[in-house]
């Protein structure tokens, strides 16, 4: 099948069809409810839509911008013949995760932004949206049969079950290894799960991947926060098992240091979204819920989870939404299309703007912010220019449920309590780039916990160098304890390690 049937079609034809859209809820339809936006292409659509791939010759700067490498060409010419998973098997070659990649990646900055159709002033090819509508196809059509390879005896242990944790995991059990995954929360995905809202990945896709996780024989140890007091600490896994990887993000939430900044009222975004996007079920017990519903909102901050937080709140019935910046929109680090999806959803913005303190009503929750009006200093050491107070600019506004969405930072306190751990000034693990190594025999890392809080796709691919070079060095130590006549360990048949 294909759009021509059998006759070819070349590169000035394909050039000349358009793009086909995605179909989405319309805004005054998905403030309603926490379901994806987007609804997906449906099987003929898609066809139309991958054989706008020009089907560029290697290198091609689809790939080469993709940080998993996936052959997107190769996939494209697939989807484009209706051969929907012979195109997911080829994404599965380099990445296991595409049902979310192709929902989450910033793709406009990756595979979308270097496709050469652009260049040729067309719409680049949705690459992404058909990443996801092969990855759903399989799915829903149990397509997938994952066969592991023969037990190899080794052992394998996983800090974090976010996009990180989850390839890793999903890497080293098709080679044959034992894999324990510890998740600090109730309910294994880490970020995917309880960071990510409903409205960009349904959770039902997190859970079916975590299930064919688990079905390769990967146990998932919740509620288990590692080297926190009473809790297992690295050391303990790295006694018990051949190889650790630490996944275990960048989750502690930046802080402004002003007044008020603890009254009630006053929400850290991981918790805000948390309670807002998951049932009380799936919270860790006695974690509270906002009451959002009539309330003027107002979130802190310019990157996605600032929007992720001011659409959350649209979705729970807040009066109004406002979203504070201290820089312009030009220097904005979300996407523009959240910002544009959180326009239309009647999200207010007001830019060149800084909290000063948070004032409490006589209740002593939270009721009103002064306010402070900036303007662009200098470029500073990232580049974007300087947010500059303007002096004598203070002006209050009323808000009685604020959210900070300031980005977030490694946790230091998990670092500190690995002796001998490398790390940076802020304690982003080192690790050696190509091999995801520690400065610790038998330890590796990769994600946010490296890089600072990023992107998921970069994130799985720290995690797939690391989960190769596990896998190399597995194989040596196999090796070396056959020469010893040492049997392999058996640990998938213990407990996983306990506090
Ligand atoms: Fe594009 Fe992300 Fe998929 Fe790579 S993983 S092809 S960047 S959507
Ligand atoms: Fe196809 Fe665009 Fe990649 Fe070229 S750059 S191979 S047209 S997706």
């Amino acid at each position: 099948m294909n759009i021509t049937g059998s006759r070819p079609i070349d590169r000035k034809e394909r050039l000349l069809i358009p793009r086909e859209p995605v179909p989405k809820q319309s805004p005054e339809e998905r403030v309603h409810n926490f379901h994806e936006v987007y609804l997906g292409y449906d099987e003929e659509s898609v066809v139309v839509e991958a054989t706008r791939c020009l089907q560029c010759p290697a290198p091609q700067p689809c790939t080469l911008a993709c940080p998993m490498h996936n052959d997107i060409p190769r996939a494209l010419w697939h989807v484009s013949q209706g051969e929907f998973f012979e195109a997911y098997q080829v994404f599965r070659e380099t990445s296991t995760l595409s049902e979310v990649c192709g929902r989450v990646c910033p793709q406009e900055r990756l595979c979308q932004g270097s496709c050469v159709v652009g260049a040729h002033g067309g719409d680049p090819v949705y690459i992404g949206k058909i990443e996801a509508f092969v990855a759903d196809y399989a799915r829903k059509n149990g397509l997938l049969r994952l066969e592991p390879a023969a037990r190899t005896g080794r052992t394998v242990a996983i800090v974090g079950s976010g996009p990180a944790g989850l390839h890793a995991a999903e890497v080293l059990a098709l080679r044959g290894h034992s894999v324990d995954v510890y998740e600090a929360w109730p309910k294994p995905g880490g970020l995917l799960y309880y960071g990510i809202p409903c409205f960009k990945l349904e959770k039902d896709k997190v859970v079916a991947l975590v299930e064919r996780i688990e079905k390769l024989g990967v146990r998932f140890i919740c509620n288990t926060r590692i080297n926190a007091p009473g809790q297992p600490s690295v050391d303990d896994l790295l006694a018990q098992y051949d190889a650790v990887l630490l996944a275990i993000g960048s989750g502690v939430p930046a802080t402004m240091g002003i007044e008020g900044e603890d009254l009630p009222g006053v929400w850290k975004s991981i918790d805000f979204l948390v309670a807002t996007n998951l049932p009380k079920s799936d919270l860790p017990p006695g974690m509270p819920v906002p009451e959002v519903k009539g309330k003027h909102v107002v979130v802190v901050g310019g990157g996605d989870t600032g929007s992720d937080c001011v659409r959350s709140a649209v979705r729970c019935g807040a009066a109004s939404v406002t979203l504070s910046y201290r820089r312009t929109e030009a220097e904005m680090p979300g996407r523009a299309e959240d910002r544009q999806f959180a326009r239309e959803e009647g999200i207010k913005y007001e830019f060149l703007t800084q909290p000063v303190r948070f004032i409490p009503g006589e209740d002593g929750h939270v009721a009103q912010i002064e306010m402070r009006r900036m303007k662009l200093g200098e470029p500073d050491a990232s580049g974007r220019r300087r947010p500059v107070p303007i002096e004598g600019s203070e002006f209050i506004i009323n808000a009685d449920l604020v959210v900070l969405a300031l980005g977030f930072w490694p946790d230091d306190r998990f670092v500190k309590g690995v002796p001998d751990l490398e790390t940076k000034k802020w304690g982003e693990i080192i690790v050696d780039p190509d091999t995801g190594k520690t400065s610790r025999v038998g330890l590796w890392a990769a994600g946010d916990a490296v890089n600072g809080a990023d992107l998921v796709v970069t994130a799985m691919a720290g995690a797939r160098r690391a989960a190769l070079n596990i896998d190399a060095y597995l194989k040596v130590l196999t090796e070396v304890y056959r020469a010893m006549g040492i049997e392999g360990s058996t640990s998938d048949e213990k407990a996983p390690v306990a506090a």
